[in-house]
């Protein structure tokens, strides 16, 4: 098989020019090209009226071998890599290394759990998968129910649940991280056989929105079970058995809310950016954890039409392309760093709050993207060394309040406070919408939202939406509105891992995991990271070391 890349086409190019360029591209005659098969698919909108579709192909072709010593020249041609996963260790090998081991526990049913799970449960290991939230069908009417009628229920919401925190989204399944061993589309070939479209294996930033997230991760456990995985939700872990030895620390069990003891060698924490009681536990048992830098700003709501004309001009609409989306960043001369994220494309703007008395926006999608307004957070950096230093756990307290601040100033009772683009920038208070019509539930109160973050943030975010309207032209729009909070960026700690067992710094068999231990920031990249704790996991066993 080869892989052609960077073949180029026309956005309404006809399906029969895509072999027509093959041959082409390779010189071959028609009955030399046995298949192909579409590997990624982008575009390049860069010119609004000549949009180009860019394809990576696996091509089966006679005479393969000198097809690529003739083009060897191509930089473009090479043999297809082998991208299906392999797993580290067959389920006999680990079962003998394992016998008479307690079985490993997963806790969390994010992304990062769900595929540690997963995994384990495919090499054989039957883990017990531990989670604090309800079942994702009782989570999705407590959550609805709160954006609905304002009651939060503080254990089963946006932030926690099964299916993790990224399960009311835009369920965008793409990532920059670096993966030579191709983790990410083991990631991607399972959400597919778990309910997802097959577009999402090829197309280069794809999306499914909530509600076949919401099906999948019911599939996904479906299957976890039937290789001998165990469920428990409402299942808090409230604390670990750590047995002290001459080196450190050695993970011997968890005990859950109910007093439940669990013993366990293996234990994959991935308990996402939000379980701060959890962190908090984890410090006073005395696991390493440090402060991590993460950023913090509000929601931006724009028309999705102007974003689509912006970027696509006489395409907009066009069924390849979807809705728009946007990159931005600006360096502010206050030396931060101002940019979107988690940026959803006719999408809605959700109230992600896991605690009472805090408000918290982010942003979530159907996989039809049709609502009116596009959505991103508009966030600046901050650091532990200068705006939250002392503890490794003050970037928590420092969350805590700004989000209490923005509680206060929508109305304490769970609207968010809002503000028009325009009146933001100029410094005045904002008394009525304009043209855009904000879309968070349950309400948003127009306010001042200066007076909730740090001046440094104020400024920088003041300089930063004009100088937006360069790149998307239109951005800095009097009546855009921005809502307040965005706290939960990434987690406000790290629960270091050694590089070569990803095993905690000073606790042998715990495996610190996704997002919230800071080595995640997506639905993708956590899947992946799942991947790769399950695996260190596996190793362990096999090499007897943690006994
Ligand atoms: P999480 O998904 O946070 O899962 C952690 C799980 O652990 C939760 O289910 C929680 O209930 C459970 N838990 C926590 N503490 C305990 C405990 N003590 N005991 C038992 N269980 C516990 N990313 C994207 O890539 N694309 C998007 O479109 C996208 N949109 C998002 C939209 C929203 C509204 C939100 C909130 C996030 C979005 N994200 C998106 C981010 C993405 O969801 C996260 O990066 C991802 O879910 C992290 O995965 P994780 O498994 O590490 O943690």
């Amino acid at each position: 098989m080869l892989r052609i890349n960077e073949l180029k086409l026309p956005l309404n190019h006809a399906e029969a020019e895509l072999p027509a360029a093959i041959l082409k591209r390779l010189d071959i005659p028609a009955e030399d090209l046995l298949g192909f098969s579409v590997y990624k698919r982008s575009y390049d909108a860069r010119k609004k009226t000549a949009i180009v579709l860019i394809y990576s192909l696996d091509v089966e072709v006679r005479n393969e071998q000198q097809v690529l010593q003739r083009l060897h020249h191509d930089q473009h041609l090479m043999p297809s890599p082998d991208t299906r996963y392999q797993f580290v260790a067959t389920p006999e090998q680990l079962a003998a290394a394992h016998a008479g081991q307690p079985r490993p526990v997963v806790i969390g049913t994010g992304p990062c759990g769900l595929f540690a799970a997963l995994l384990l449960a495919q090499m054989g290991l039957r883990p017990i998968i531990l989670e604090r939230g309800k079942q994702v069908r009782e989570r999705t009417v407590d959550t609805f129910g709160f954006w609905r009628k304002r009651k939060l229920n503080p254990e089963s919401n946006v932030q926690f649940g099964e299916g993790g925190a990224g399960t009311f989204s835009d369920g965008k399944l793409y990532s920059q991280i670096k993966d030579p061993k191709h983790y990410g589309r083991k990631v991607l070939t399972e959400f597919v056989q778990a309910g997802a479209p097959e577009e999402i294996i090829y197309v280069s930033k794809p999306h499914i929105g909530t509600f076949r997230l919401v099906k999948m991760v019911e599939q996904m456990r479906a299957n976890i079970e039937a290789m001998g995985g165990e469920y428990h939700f409402e299942s808090k872990v409230v604390d670990l058995d750590i047995e002290q030895q001459a080196d450190g620390g050695q993970i011997r069990g968890v005990v859950l809310e109910n007093g439940v003891r669990i013993a366990t060698n293996h234990l994959v924490l991935a308990v996402g950016h939000s379980a701060r009681d959890t962190f908090e536990m984890l410090y006073e048992r005395g696991v390493y954890v440090e402060a991590k830098p993460f950023s913090i700003g509000f929601r931006v709501e724009h028309p999705q039409s102007l974003i689509d004309q912006c970027r696509f001009g006489p395409n907009a609409g066009h069924p390849i392309l979807g809705a728009a989306d946007y990159k931005l960043v600006h360096h502010a001369s206050n030396g931060r760093a101002v940019y979107s994220f988690c940026m959803c494309p006719g999408g809605t703007v959700v109230a992600a709050s896991s605690e009472e008395g805090r408000v918290v926006t982010n942003g979530m999608s159907q996989y039809s993207r049709n609502e009116r307004n596009a959505n991103s957070a508009i966030v600046v950096s901050i650091s532990p060394e200068v705006d939250y230093p002392g503890h490794p756990l003050a970037g928590i307290a420092f969350q805590r309040e700004l989000e209490a601040r923005a509680f206060q100033l929508g109305g304490a009772n769970y609207n968010a406070p809002g503000q028009l683009m325009g009146d933001f920038v100029a410094g005045r208070p904002s008394t009525a919408f304009g043209a855009v019509i904000p879309s968070f539930k349950p309400g948003v109160h127009l306010t001042d939202l200066a007076e909730i973050l740090p001046e440094f943030a104020v400024t920088a975010l003041r300089e930063a939406f004009p100088a937006f309207d360069k790149q998307v032209k239109g951005y800095f729009k009097q009546d855009a509105v921005l809502t307040g909070l965005e706290t939960r960026t990434s987690s406000p700690v790290r629960i270091k891992r050694r590089d070569d067992t990803l095993q905690s710094l000073n606790t042998r068999g715990l495996f610190p995991a996704g997002e919230g231990a800071g080595y995640a920031g997506g639905i993708l990249s956590a899947g992946v990271d799942g991947i790769k704790v399950a695996e260190a996991v596996a190793q362990s066993i096999l090499a007897g070391a943690a006994k």
